[in-house]
């Protein structure tokens, strides 16, 4: 859950969730539908996907054990460098860093070199005796993201409180600190075509192409810049939706009908049970007026 979300927005998600799935024999006893819904409303759903996947993977063929090298557990679904070493030295206490950009920003300051410029491998390797001189690896690897995070910040890192400030080259060089990184944003613009019925439904597709929403029930969604001849087609709204990096701006049509094209179902507009994404119940609550 933490992949690309910050700790305040996941806990309420890992409470409900952890409950619910208390172990990895209960996660891979459930169904994908399930842990979809209790991932709904966190975003990146092919973090939960990819979790559900694993738990059977490694209850199934693992034993229930997670693997013990960065080789192994890199051939688990959605597991890279960053989550690979983090459950190394979480699970297995292993000797290991994970590089998130917090870690590696609080790096680069202590050495005072651009992120880009430096070979962390190799920084890592250099420094093993120094980093990693007690046994309490796990410990070492949540307190120097957490470090990153809340006293090492991107912009006005707290250096007068921090503890090894003797130690750190940018701010013996006084250094001014700007936000690094900044997340370019995409914008695209989407026609989203709804067909709905007197019973309060909307007709959905898990056939769509948009790739960040791939496989999730949608309504016909299409490029702005595509034609659409057909006149029966109604405006409802325009709003802007932004998912991640990407603001979507949203040209919402609708029409009463009986007819719909294949692969499309009826779903209620209320109270759904299916696993429904952010980007849909925004439409939900849009033709809701209609009623
Ligand atoms: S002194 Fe400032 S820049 Fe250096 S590690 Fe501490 S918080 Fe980061």
């Amino acid at each position: 859950m933490l992949q690309q979300t910050q700790v305040k927005t996941v806990i309420p998600y890992f409470k409900k969730f952890i409950k619910e799935f208390p172990n990895l024999k209960s996660l891979s006893n459930s169904s994908e539908t399930k842990v979809l819904k209790f991932w709904e409303g966190l975003g990146y759903y092919s973090r939960a996907k990819n979790l559900f996947i694993t738990s059977r993977i490694i209850v199934d063929k693992k034993k229930e054990k997670l693997p013990k090298t960065l080789n192994e557990i890199k051939k688990l679904p959605g597991i890279g460098d960053y989550t690979g070493n983090a459950l190394l030295g979480l699970v297995h206490g292993q000797a290991q860093i994970a590089l998130d950009g917090n870690v590696k920003r609080f790096f680069s300051r202590i050495i005072d070199k651009n992120v880009s410029d430096i070979n962390f491998d190799l920084l890592i390797k250099k420094n093993k005796k120094n980093l990693f001189k007690t046994s309490r690896n796990s410990d070492l690897i949540e307190a120097l993201i957490e470090f990153g995070a809340l006293v090492c910040k991107p912009k006005k890192p707290d250096c007068h409180m921090c503890c090894i400030k003797k130690n750190c080259k940018s701010f013996k060089l006084n250094k001014q600190f700007k936000k690094i990184n900044k997340v370019k944003i995409i914008k695209k613009s989407y026609d989203i075509f709804c067909y709905l019925n007197e019973k309060k439904q909307i007709a959905l597709t898990k056939n769509n192409n948009l790739g960040f929403l791939d496989k999730f029930i949608l309504p016909d969604v299409r490029n702005s810049s595509s034609k659409n001849n057909d006149k029966t087609w109604k405006f409802l709204c325009n709003y802007n939706n932004f998912i991640s990096n990407k603001k979507l701006k949203i040209n919402l049509y609708y029409k009463f009908s009986k007819k719909i094209p294949p692969q499309f179902n009826w779903y209620s507009i209320q109270g759904n049970k299916e696993f429904v994404p952010t980007f849909t119940k925004k439409i939900f609550k849009q033709v809701s007026n209609l009623y």
